[in-house]
C-alpha cells in the first residue's frame, strides 16, 4: 500500500455537489487543502452517467445551475451535454479539476476521534490493475449523488423475461440501440419517461406509455417571453439572477402554496404559468 496521503478537507465524487463544495472550500478556506476523490474516469456524475435519448435537466438551470457562475445560455431546460460542459468549464475556470483524482472509489471511512480525522480507504483501478490507498483528513464531504452507478434500480414486474423484444433501463442506454419504426412501450410516468417519450416518437412507429398514477404535464417552452424581454435591455447575468427569483418565487413557491391550498385551481395556476413564465 501507497504512503497515506494528507488534506484538510476530502470532497467525495465530483458532479455538480462536489465541483460546488471545491468552489465554496477554495473561497472560504483558501490556505486549506482539498482533493477530490472520484470513481469514475470522469467530472460530471450524473450528466455524464444518462445517455438517454432526449436527456435534458427537469428543472431550469437558473436554479439548478451555480450561483457563482450563473447558467447565460439562451434555453433555460438545458440538455444534458450541455449541462455537462458547463460543468466541465466551470471546473477548469477555477483551477478544481487540478484536485480530481480519477478512479479513486472510497470503500470505507473510519473516524478515530482520538487523532480528529477520518482515514478513508480507497481503491485506485487502472485498466485491470487495482492499488488500495489511504487519504486521512479533518473533513469527509459525501457529493456522490442518491443512486447506484453500477446497477440502474430495478423493478420486479413479473413475466418480463418472457418478453421477446429487448428490454432496456434509461441508466445504461445502448449506444447503438435503432429503434427506428419499431413498437415501444415506457414503463412509467415520471421525469425519464416525460422526457424520453417525445424523444422516441421522432423515429419510433408507436410508443405508448404506461402509468400506474397520472401526474400533472406543464407545458414550458425552450426559451420564455419573459427572457426574450429581459435580454433585449439587460445584461446576461441580470437576466439570470433575475430569472433565479422569479423561479424561485413564482414558479416553485407561489404555484406550491395555490396547488395546496386549493388543488382544483391546480390546473388553472399551470396554464396561468406556462403562458405567463416558463423562462
Ligand atoms: C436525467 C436526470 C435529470 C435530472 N434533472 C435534475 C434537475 O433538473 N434538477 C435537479 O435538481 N436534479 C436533477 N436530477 C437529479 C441529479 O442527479 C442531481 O440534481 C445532481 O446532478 C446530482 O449531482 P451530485 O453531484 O450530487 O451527484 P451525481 O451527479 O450522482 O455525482 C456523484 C459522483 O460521485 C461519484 N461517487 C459515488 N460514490 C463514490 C465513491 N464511493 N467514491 C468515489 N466517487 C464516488 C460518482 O461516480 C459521481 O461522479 C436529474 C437526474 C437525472 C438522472
Amino acid at each position: 500500500m501507497e504512503q497515506t496521503q494528507s488534506y484538510d478537507f476530502v470532497i467525495v465524487g465530483a458532479g455538480i455537489s462536489g465541483i460546488n463544495v471545491a468552489y465554496r472550500l477554495q473561497e472560504s478556506f483558501p490556505s486549506k487543502s482539498y482533493v477530490i476523490l472520484e470513481a469514475r474516469g470522469v467530472i460530471g456524475g450524473t450528466w455524464d452517467l444518462f445517455r438517454y435519448p432526449g436527456i435534458r435537466s427537469d428543472s431550469e438551470l437558473h436554479t439548478f445551475g451555480f450561483p457563482f457562475r450563473p447558467w447565460t445560455h439562451e434555453v433555460s431546460i438545458a440538455d444534458g451535454s450541455t449541462i455537462l460542459d458547463y460543468i466541465k468549464e466551470t471546473a477548469s475556470i477555477y483551477g478544481i479539476d487540478k484536485h480530481i483524482k480519477f478512479h479513486h472509489k472510497v470503500t470505507l471511512a473510519n473516524w478515530s476521534s482520538q487523532d480528529g480525522k477520518w482515514t478513508l480507504d480507497v481503491e485506485n483501478k487502472t485498466g485491470t490493475e487495482v492499488q488500495t490507498k489511504q487519504f486521512t483528513a479533518k473533513f469527509v464531504v459525501q457529493a456522490t449523488g442518491y443512486y447506484n452507478y453500477a446497477q440502474g434500480l430495478e423493478t420486479v414486474i413479473p413475466g418480463i423475461k418472457n418478453f421477446k423484444g429487448q428490454v432496456v433501463h434509461p441508466q445504461f442506454w445502448p449506444e447503438d440501440l435503432d429503434y427506428t419504426n419499431k413498437h415501444i412501450v415506457i414503463i412509467g410516468s415520471g421525469a425519464t419517461a416525460v422526457t424520453l417519450l417525445p424523444a422516441l416518437s421522432t423515429k419510433a412507429s408507436r410508443v405508448t406509455m404506461l402509468q400506474r398514477s397520472p401526474s400533472y404535464i406543464m407545458p414550458v417552452p425552450k426559451i420564455g417571453k419573459l427572457k426574450k424581454i429581459l435580454r433585449n435591455f439587460l445584461p446576461h447575468l441580470w437576466v439570470s439572477f433575475f430569472l433565479f427569483l422569479w423561479s424561485v418565487f413564482f414558479s416553485t413557491l407561489v404555484v406550491f402554496c395555490l396547488s395546496s391550498f386549493s388543488p382544483s385551481n391546480e390546473k388553472i395556476v399551470s396554464e396561468t404559468h406556462s403562458s405567463a413564465t416558463s423562462c
